[in-house]
């Protein structure tokens, strides 16, 4: 028998959801987050997460978390969370599988270089990217563009949104004009996102010897796992400290967020996921000390190894390629795939260009490079 709790009253209920743009059957055996969490499976853009990179440009070690990797550890967080809540599960692995799609090669460095590159056509952003790709850029129904995604899911995937974007966007970024929330699911899946690669980054960095055991000691949140694993294993070797220490921060964190969310949520008692998005502030959170806790790690991460000297290397680089690619095929459209230069030839500059950056945000880190070496 499962000990897992009924669907709460203000989880998502598919019986409620606002549905899909293009009107479809329902699903024979399946329920409609599920068929969505199975479109997002057989997705092109899900495939390529595996030669994307995380922090670390793929082929450097075949250890290191690529998009793909963190999206299952996003998801399986998520999940965890949202059944102890009584929350949607099929949605929230549907949104947690779904959040990285628009990630361009080489992490946050491609994005920042596209992102300069399109400051005069409307920039780029990598969130909005992720709606995009399941929104437009997907190419595999017969009857519409996407893959034509419920709202609920599509509601967890735009996780931030400029005033400016939220009015192009219309329904679904209304809640960015409005100050509403979204569902209790799609916080699961951002809040999962941090927690995820807070602790793998940790690990990432201590396997590349870009971090030191003793330099995360100054981190309450990776000390307190530190000293407690030591007092129950004095002899432990350094690979299995680490692991148990990540698995001990990654459960504080886990179950400070359930139990502080689940306190919220008896205060409050919303009757509905609408009461949910009403409500002026995201109900999912972790206590005062643990968020402290955890944003300081965040901040740690920041200055200790994305932007350590070995990391900058490779994202200068990475910035260089972009830019190289997204000029080239600006001014060479034709030496992009056919379906990309009849789009790039049909309308103005800053369609061009976007059409330019659809194209190199979907590349991977192997084929970008392979592209740069190319034309170079
Ligand atoms: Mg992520």
């Amino acid at each position: 028998m499962s000990s897992r709790p009924a669907l709460a009253p203000f989880a998502a209920h598919e019986k409620d959801s606002r549905g899909r743009i293009y009107k479809e059957a329902p699903p024979a055996y399946r329920g409609e987050f599920q068929r969505d969490r199975d479109r997002i499976v057989h997705s092109t853009g899900f495939r390529r997460l595996v030669y994307k990179t995380q922090v670390f440009v793929n082929h450097e070690g075949d250890h290191y978390r690529t998009r793909l990797t963190h999206s299952l550890e996003v998801a399986q967080i998520a999940r965890t969370i949202a059944g102890v809540l009584g929350l949607n599960e099929s949605l929230v692995e549907a949104i947690s599988l779904a959040h990285d799609l628009g990630h361009t090669p080489f992490g946050h460095a491609g994005q920042d270089a596209l992102n300069t590159r399109m400051r005069e056509y409307g920039g780029f952003e990598h969130n909005l990217q992720s709606l995009r790709v399941v929104d437009h850029l997907e190419a595999k129904y017969a009857d519409f563009p996407g893959l034509n995604l419920t709202f609920e899911t599509r509601e967890g995937i735009l996780k931030h949104c400029s005033a400016r974007n939220a009015r192009a966007l219309g329904e679904i970024g209304e809640r960015f004009l409005q100050r509403r929330q979204a569902g209790l699911e799609a916080q699961i899946a951002n809040v999962a996102d941090a927690i995820a690669y807070n602790n793998h980054d940790v690990d990432d960095g201590l396997r590349a010897g870009l971090l030191s055991i003793e330099k995360l000691r100054e981190q309450p949140l990776f000390d307190t796992q530190f000293v407690e694993v030591r007092r129950r294993h004095p002899d432990i070797e350094d690979r299995r400290l680490i692991y148990e220490i990540i698995r001990g921060m990654i459960n504080r964190v886990v179950t400070d967020l359930i139990d502080t969310t689940r306190a919220n949520l008896d205060a409050l008692n919303p009757a509905s996921i609408e009461d949910v998005r009403s409500h002026n502030t995201t109900i999912v959170k972790f206590s005062e000390p643990v968020y402290e806790e955890h944003t300081a790690l965040k901040g740690f991460l920041m200055t200790n190894l994305y932007k350590h000297d070995k990391v900058r290397e490779m994202t200068d680089k990475a910035r260089l390629m972009i830019e190289t690619l997204f000029d080239h095929y600006m001014s060479e459209p034709k030496n992009m795939p056919q379906e990309f230069f009849s789009l790039a030839t049909q309308g103005d500059a800053s369609d061009q260009a976007r059409v330019v950056a659809d194209y190199v945000a979907g590349m991977t880190d192997r084929y970008a490079i392979a592209e740069f070496e190319r034309l170079g």
